[in-house]
């Protein structure tokens, strides 16, 4: 239990506020909302603006304007009108000026018992005349009668005064009485108490420059707007908090580590690049040498490299990364490559292998399910130095590995990482030369990254962009069928196979229904071996088997002895077998985009047309056959339209930009990068798709100040450094050496 001092301040328990008590606290801790601080920054959901209320009489004149309108009057009468299913409940209100009818269609037996004759209603909607007279359908209503019926203020402050917050309640604050109006309440008596303990976080002259309201008048108003003006000014001041909070953190975790900590000066010229680009069967693109090149500068200079290297599936990200690699063993230091699934890994290894084969760089592969043998020997190589190039998955940043000088870090395929992983790989480098230097580090993403969200998520990274594709591919051509037509999609396989390309028939594979699955990918592996290809020879992975089983079947389908590769979402990342020309996405309904897109990636790395079949659930069909105009379906209208607008997405483009950008529009921000879980500030108001211009504003003055005051000791950053150390997480506490 914490001890309370006399003293208030913002941590204090949000118990104590007047009205609150033990059981609403409860309730709202449910929700997140333990001090007084995490309560004055629960900002309302939305508002009610009473401001400019209508009088009834005036209605009329609003009827079919397509304004919004919001007036006050009292119940009169309610009534349930018509039979099952056109029944409709209708409220009449009014007041002294007159009449008008407030009609529902739906919920009609939660509003019969929703209401009361006489009560106070405010309505708000647009306004449409029906026989001469005013009528609002489906208006949004509040209750302006208290309630409870114990008003401890008269009827009508805070509720009807001016514009009105609105809370977010769950099922458990309205137990305790915290609904819309209680909520108020309890705001009420915080902003009472303690609004002005609320420090003002920016330097002044940031407020100064861009007239922001100062912190104070910005929560006031946030909650209880004095005016529009004044709410929009508060919800700017506070989007910027949340951004600036954000940019903050990566300009002091860029900062630290380019000035803080010297990094190593790579000499750029190395034979053994020089001599693997030889011999490689194809020119690189021009893509491809510009980012060699700006890689390849960065590792020259002394400052350590922090670097996204940014490039759709195909584009040839592999061989940039090994060209850097390479550079790092020549000036005698390790480089580690991490890839997200042992398979995954496994590729990597044999690729890097054979590309090297004539070469005196040792190669080894660290990944979870070796034999402890080899592993031993293994993390023997790597920490006497013996091993040049490391390749494995997270189990690179396990406990006792220990490299011996560790160069470079390079991280395969990020989206499938945090930003956890990304510091422990540094960190191992950093412990490998005993704290002298930072190793490079080059992240590479398929994922084109819309740019507000890289300069959110990825603000601390040089970037660099391969925006060209090898010249020799053909576009994939991408279709849909519904379950009913398989055998169409069957004798086109075959025809496929037979004139010599190998196929992907891909299962969906989720941890929540992970026994299914599986089961469901190995019966349709072993029908399709025994009844329907059984000309054909038919292979099957899933990331539950053995590793040395799953190399072994990568292996065989590498080299075409397997025509048909049936399996789970394992291949969805990085595996490249230019031969395989045609995927078949079973179940499409259950993937996201950028996985659909994933999956697609894996063909058309060849000469050969590729296609991919995305094999839909029937109902489907209708909607394509009637433009996307999806039926209403009572609480599946949602998710299949997702459903149809991932499909839809995928046979119009095959640019990872714009899927990426519909699928950051689908998913939301939060889920696209796993910003949740990354230890990243929280942004309530805040949109990263819609409020660009903080954004940025947010981020030049963040970065401004950082760099002028790298470890903010001015006094007038004072504000900062404890806002940063107080809220922010604690893993970045040592930025600042406690
Ligand atoms: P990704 O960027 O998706 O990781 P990869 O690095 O796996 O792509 O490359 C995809 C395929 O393209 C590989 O088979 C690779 O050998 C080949 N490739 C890479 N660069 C070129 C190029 N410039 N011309 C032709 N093929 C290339
Ligand atoms: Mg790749």
């Amino acid at each position: 239990m914490k001890t309370i001092s006399n003293k208030k301040d913002l941590s204090y328990p949000v118990q104590y506020v007047k009205g609150i008590g033990p059981r609403r606290a409860q309730a709202l801790a449910e929700q997140g909302v333990e001090t007084v601080h995490d309560l004055l920054y629960y900002f309302p959901f939305d508002y009610i603006d009473l401001s400019k209320v209508e009088k009834i009489g005036n209605l009329e004149r609003f009827a079919d304007s397509d304004k919004w309108i919001t007036t006050i009057g009292t119940v009169r009468s309610l009534d349930l009108i018509g039979r099952f299913p056109r029944q409709r409940f209708v409220i009449t209100l009014g007041d002294e000026t007159g009449i008008i009818k407030l009609i529902f269609f739906q919920s009609v037996n939660f509003f019969k018992k929703a209401f009361t004759e006489g009560e106070l209603l405010a309505a708000s909607g647009k306004i449409t005349s029906f026989n001469d007279s005013p009528q609002m359908v489906h208006p949004s209503i509040d209750r302006l009668s208290d309630d409870e019926g114990t008003a401890a203020e008269p009827v009508g402050f805070l509720h009807t005064k001016g514009i009105v917050p609105k809370y977010g309640s769950s099922a458990s604050l309205k137990d305790v009485n915290l609904n819309v109006k209680g909520f108020r309440r309890i705001i009420h008596s915080a902003l009472n108490e303690y609004l002005d303990l609320i420090p003002e976080i920016l330097p002044p002259d940031v407020l100064l420059s861009h007239r922001f309201l100062p912190i104070k008048d910005a929560i006031q108003n946030i909650h209880f707007p004095q005016s529009e003006e004044k709410l929009n000014e508060a919800r700017k001041r506070l989007k910027f908090d949340e951004f600036f909070a954000l940019q903050l953190m990566l300009a002091i975790h860029r900062t630290h580590v380019k000035v803080d900590s010297p990094g190593i000066a790579f000499e750029i010229k190395s034979n053994l690049a020089r001599k693997t680009v030889d011999s490689l069967p194809f020119k690189l693109t021009k893509a491809q040498q510009r980012v060699v090149k700006e890689i390849t500068a960065d590792m020259a200079s002394q400052r350590p490299m922090s670097r996204l290297l940014q490039g759709d599936v195909g584009s040839g990200k592999t061989i940039v990364s090994l060209l850097a690699m390479l550079v790092s063993v020549d000036n005698g230091y390790q480089a580690a490559f991490m890839a997200p699934t042992e398979i995954l890994a496994e590729q990597h290894f044999r690729t890097l292998q054979s590309l090297l084969k004539d070469s005196s760089v040792n190669i080894q592969l660290l990944i979870g399910g070796q034999r402890s043998r080899l592993r031993k020997d293994t993390l023997e190589f790597i920490e006497q130095g013996k091993a040049n190039i490391i390749v494995g998955t997270h189990a690179l940043i396990q406990q006792g590995v220990k490299f011996s000088n560790l160069g470079l870090v390079i991280i395969d395929e990020q989206h499938r990482f945090g930003v956890a992983q990304r510091v422990s790989l540094r960190q191992k480098g950093i412990e490998s030369q005993n704290g002298i230097r930072h190793p490079d580090i080059l992240i590479m993403t398929a994922t084109p990254i819309p740019r507000t969200l890289s300069l959110t998520v990825y603000g601390d990274l040089d970037v660099s962009v391969i925006d060209e594709m090898p010249a020799s591919r053909r576009q994939i051509k991408t279709l849909m069928r519904t379950e009913s037509e398989m055998a169409t999609v069957y004798s086109f396989v075959h025809d496929q196979v037979k004139q010599g390309r190998q196929v992907y028939i891909v299962y969906p594979l989720v941890e929540e229904s992970e026994k299914l699955d599986l089961k469901a990918a190995t019966d349709s592996y072993e029908r399709l071996k025994s009844e329907l290809f059984t000309d054909l020879r038919v292979g099957l992975l899933h990331g539950k088997m053995k590793s040395a089983l799953k190399d072994e079947v990568m292996q065989s389908f590498k080299e075409g002895e397997i025509d048909i590769l049936v399996a789970t979402t394992v291949v969805e990342v990085g595996i490249d077998v230019p031969n395989a020309s045609v995927m078949i996405i079973e179940h499409v309904e259950r993937y996201g985009l950028a996985q659909l897109h994933q999956l697609r990636g894996r063909v058309g790395r060849g000469t050969d047309q590729s296609y991919c079949l995305m094999i839909a659930p029937d109902w489907m069909k209708k909607n394509f056959k009637s433009k996307f105009n999806l039926p209403v379906i009572d609480g599946e209208a949602d998710d299949r339209g997702k459903v149809v607008r991932r499909i839809e997405t995928m046979l119009n483009t095959t640019d990872g930009f714009k899927i990426a950008e519909i699928d950051l529009e689908l998913r939301g921000p939060g889920d696209f990068f796993g910003t949740r879980q990354s230890g990243m500030p929280l942004l309530r108001l805040a949109n990263i798709l819609i409020d660009h211009e903080i954004l940025s504003l947010a981020r030049t003055e963040a970065f401004r100040i950082v760099e002028d005051d790298p470890h903010l000791r001015k006094s007038e950053h004072q504000s900062v450094r404890n806002f940063f150390k107080e809220r922010l997480n604690a893993k970045y506490k040592y930025l600042f050496g406690g």
